[in-house]
């Protein structure tokens, strides 16, 4: 099986077509979209003190970590139940190398921070998750279903160019 990247398990909560797209190498990272820029600003500049990309392996890359607290940062919480998928992710790998972890997701813009614990409920969520990922990976692109996030999304000029929309569900 194929080794699911952090931002992947992101994307899988926000938009299994982004998954897909993203997973068989086809980005617009480098099209000035603001969301891009503005996330690697923020990237680079946020808890700047602290130990920057853990890489627990080649496809994990936690953007901070002090301590037992890995820290995660992002500007707005409006895609939290993502940024908390990606989070228990990132504690499921650490405990299967036997280290215990919390997670912390840093919200910039509303200065607000959220714990993330792994629990059995968080370790089925990825279990599944994980599943379902490499299910969507083997088949054909998932179908474009208009979301409120594409309006931000760098893959929207490829999306809105002459597919049918199906509506949200
Ligand atoms: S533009 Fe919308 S449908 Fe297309 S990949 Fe992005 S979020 Fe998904």
């Amino acid at each position: 099986m194929e080794n699911v990247r952090g931002v992947e398990m992101h994307y899988y909560a926000v938009c299994k077509r982004k998954l897909w797209l993203f997973h068989k190498g086809i980005r617009f990272e480098n099209d000035g979209h603001d969301r891009v820029i503005e996330g690697k600003i923020l990237h680079e500049q946020a808890y700047s003190k602290l130990q920057k990309d853990i890489g627990t392996e080649e496809f994990v890359k936690i953007d901070r970590q002090d301590g037992d607290v890995l820290r995660e940062i992002k500007l707005t919480s409006k895609m939290q139940k993502a940024d908390r998928l990606q989070m228990l992710y990132y504690l499921y790998i650490l405990k299967q190398k036997g280290i215990c972890k919390t997670g912390l997701l840093s919200y910039t813009k509303e200065k607000k921070t959220i714990e993330v614990h792994l629990d059995t409920q968080g370790e089925q969520d990825v279990r599944m998750a994980l599943a379902n990922i490499h299910g969507i990976l083997q088949g054909n692109i998932p179908a474009f279903q208009k979301r409120t996030y594409c309006g931000k999304c760098a893959y929207k000029d490829f999306c809105f160019s002459g597919e049918v929309e199906q509506d949200e569900s």
